[in-house]
């Protein structure tokens, strides 16, 4: 397809501005008649989604706060089942019981040298209506933190990663039997006390310093969007790396009568317990601290020199929860396809909020509501989707993804036969498209990017991409037909349908000119959102725009429009950056041996100042990356060939497509990201199946791409490394037989 590509790009950057970019161009998996009346369609849906409508529905589902099981979540879930059916949708909302704890009790004071008693409550800001809810807000608390009552020194850990753990040892500072004290940031917040817990700690505390998202940044609310000073950041602390989902129904839906494990043997909690501060609360236990100063890169932006301890602040910390069984109510609503209703494209977002969560995810829930307006007023005047569209709404996403894993679990072996696309999105504000997802829908995504129009500079989204990837990353934006798209790690409601289902999934949403530090806290509301998110809500209706538009191209294509060449230059790159990781860590580790036997620690260290050596280590062996290779190999030869067979049918006669029964070639074409799977999962996390991508278990959001590999060597465990270079090798060719076989229907079909 490169030269069609090539034609393409041609097309619309050399067309006259009078044809408008929408109306010309083929699109990849139709025939040239389709993607006309595809255009057409699509051009009217993009017309319909409205910055006031967005605006409306925002300030109605912020209006009190709505977390799980509270009485304003199920008003709002009942109220969007009731605006999807005034649209004409054919809709019904899917219960599921889980697993919620709230708060009975919090408390913290610092018992040595000083007292002091942490206020854990974020005020009321004036101007703010909603910010005075209090008797509705729930507190801040991280949820999935286990019960505690611990006294003990207090140890800074900086951001709590496993790097920052090798840090103290050199300074000689152990965690053990101490209460933690990290910043936010750097990692997903629950990696901190899992980290602090594997080394000993019995207590965790984790505060917003103004360094990432308060004064430092810029002007804190209500003058500016960044974090004030009692603002804290609550949020889940599930061991979400082992599984997302209801704790108590791991792999299965939590339906009414469904197993549930005991308690006891649930393994996503927290090991200690753990409780979120804001830096109101956290400089007078900070300020307290003595010991070695900590390192430079470990200071923050507080008026104190930062020490690392342990102590002399000592610490109480006691928490009790009610482990309560909430429902959660998912919205979903469904478009029946005409000609391949078992092929299903999914889009959702989540509903429920840390509190009246305007930013986080309303920004983006409302431009689902739009999409499924203008769907339902296309439905009116005689569109009909190919395959079947499935609008979700999500609840109990913030505790832990619950809603949308419970519900992928729940309908599991109809999503592993029919799902073929799933596009999520969360929050949404002014700013860049900003896309991750199956590197099998790079190109279309490419596609789809380059026809929606950015509200404020009027350049195609695409193009304004572009022009920043290129000024970020260089000449490759601007040679390579398609921009990369980023791998999806964690962190919303995709994960369950790409790695525990393999379905090939998508994640948008535009930001990077909007910022601020009000997340999951009681200022995350429309009065924030309305002044420094996306005030004219014109990037809501580009999210809608974007969003909508791959919806419908993938509903209505006559072939589903994967492209197996991006996706296989992608898998290059991966197998390129693992060989050099296997490299430079026993490059490291033989350089760190040397250093270590010329004494090289010692001689440099200021003699007043002790630090420990590190112990030597064992240099690893070399590894066999050549089943990787030989899969890679597979995947261009019968990517290549794909290409061949789907130029063929463009070629042949325009109408091939239109014409052709290709029922089992887009069928077969679905189960390709299937094969990127493995039933047995990741090691020690079987619930995680996809080979190619998954959050990494020392992320926790963040994406470890061939992460079954990369994470042994990163862990160096290289007899696993090997094992897993194997498995993955296999995998890939396993891909590359589905592509052959979606290859062959497909030449079959228009033949
Ligand atoms: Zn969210």
């Amino acid at each position: 397809m490169r030269n069609a590509i090539a034609c393409l790009l041609c097309l619309y950057l050399c067309a006259p501005v009078a044809f408008p970019a929408d109306t010309i161009g083929p699109l990849r998996g139709y025939s040239n008649d389709s993607a006309k009346t595809e255009r057409d369609w699509e051009a009217k849906f993009r017309a319909i989604p409205d910055p006031a409508n967005l605006r409306a529905y925002m300030e109605r589902l912020s209006k009190r706060p709505h977390h799980v099981g509270s009485p304003y979540d199920k008003d709002n879930a009942e109220w969007l089942l009731s605006k999807f059916m005034e649209f004409g949708l054919d809709a019904k909302i899917e219960t599921f019981d889980v697993l919620f704890p709230t708060p009975k009790a919090r408390e913290l004071e610092m018992v040595e040298p000083t007292k002091f008693i942490a206020k854990l409550a974020e005020p009321t800001v004036a101007v703010d209506p909603t910010s005075s809810q209090h008797d509705e807000q729930l507190p801040v608390y991280n949820a999935y933190s286990i019960d505690g009552d611990v006294t003990a020194p207090l140890v800074y850990v900086n951001f709590g990663i496993p790097e920052d753990y090798e840090t103290l040892d050199r300074l000689g500072v152990s965690v053990k039997g101490a209460i933690v004290i990290a910043r936010y940031g750097n990692s997903w917040r629950g990696i901190k006390p899992k980290v602090a817990a594997e080394h000993g700690a019995i207590g965790c505390l984790i505060y917003s310093d103004p360094h990432e998202d308060g004064y430092f940044q810029g002007e804190v609310y209500p003058d500016g969007p960044f974090r004030p000073k009692d603002g804290a950041q609550r949020g889940s602390v599930m061991d979400m790396p082992i599984h997302p989902g209801d704790p108590l129904t791991p792999g299965v839906g939590a339906t009414k009568d469904a197993k549930r494990l005991a308690l006891k043997d649930v393994d996503v909690f927290t090991k200690i317990p753990v409780m979120p501060i804001s830096y109101g609360d956290a400089e007078p236990l900070l300020a307290a601290m003595k010991g070695p100063v900590a390192p430079p890169a470990w200071r923050g932006a507080l008026p104190i020199t930062y020490h690392v301890g342990p102590g002399p602040a000592k610490v109480h910390l006691k928490l009790q929860f009610n482990w309560d069984t909430k429902p959660i109510n998912d919205v979903v609503a469904r478009i029946p396809g005409s000609t391949y209703p078992d092929e299903w494209i999914i889009r959702g977002n989540h509903h429920d909020a840390w509190v009246n969560g305007a930013d986080d995810p309303l920004s983006g829930t409302v431009s689902v509501m739009e999409e499924a307006r203008a769907l339902g007023a296309l439905l009116k005047q005689g569109w009909r989707p190919k395959r079947t569209i499935i609008l979700c709404l999500w609840d109990g996403e913030e505790e832990g993804l619950l809603g949308s894993t419970e519900w992928a679990e729940t309908h599991q072996d109809e999503l592993r036969k029919y799902g073929a696309v799933y596009i999520n999105s969360d929050t949404n504000a002014r700013g860049y498209l900003g896309v991750e997802g199956s590197h099998t829908l790079e190109k279309f995504l490419n596609g789809v990017a380059r026809d929606i129009e950015d509200p404020e500079t009027k350049l195609t989204v695409w193009k304004r991409l572009q022009m920043r990837e290129i000024s970020m990353q260089g000449a490759e934006a601007r040679n390579r037909p398609d921009l990369r798209i980023g791998a999806l790690g964690s962190g919303s409601d995709y994960t369950a349908f790409l790695d525990f289902l393999g379905v090939a999934s998508v994640n948008m949403g535009f930001g990077g000119e909007s910022q601020g530090g009000v997340y999951h806290s009681v200022y995350d509301d429309f009065f924030w959102y309305t002044h420094f998110g996306d005030p004219n809500f014109v990037y809501g209706r580009a999210l809608a725009q974007t969003a909508g538009t791959a919806v419908m191209r993938l509903a209505d294509s006559e072939l589903l429009p994967y492209d197996f060449d991006n996706f296989t230059d992608t898998i290059r790159r991966y197998i390129d950056e693992v060989q050099k990781l296997a490299k430079d860590k026993r490059d490291q580790i033989v350089e760190r041996n040397k250093r270590i036997d010329e004494g090289l620690f010692t001689a440099i260290m200021d003699p007043r100042i002790p630090m420990t050596v590190p112990p030597k280590e064992t240099v690893p062996p070399f590894l066999n990356f050549a089943p990787l290779d030989n899969g890679l190999t597979a995947l261009q030869r019968t990517a290549e060939a794909y290409d061949k067979a789907l130029a063929q049918a463009t070629e042949n006669g325009d109408a091939a497509l239109a014409r052709a029964a290709l029922k089992e070639a887009n069928d077969k074409l679905v189960q390709v990201e299937r094969a990127l799977t493995l039933n047995e999962g990741l090691p020690n996390r079987p619930w995680f199946k996809h080979q190619i991508y998954a959050p990494g278990f020392y992320t926790g959001y963040g994406v470890k791409t061939l992460p079954a590999v990369r994470e042994s060597i990163e862990q160096k465990d290289w007899k696993l490394a090997d094992e897993e270079i194997a498995k993955v090798g296999k995998v890939l060719e396993n891909a590359g037989e589905a592509i052959q076989g979606a290859t062959s229907e497909l030449s079959r079909a228009v033949k």
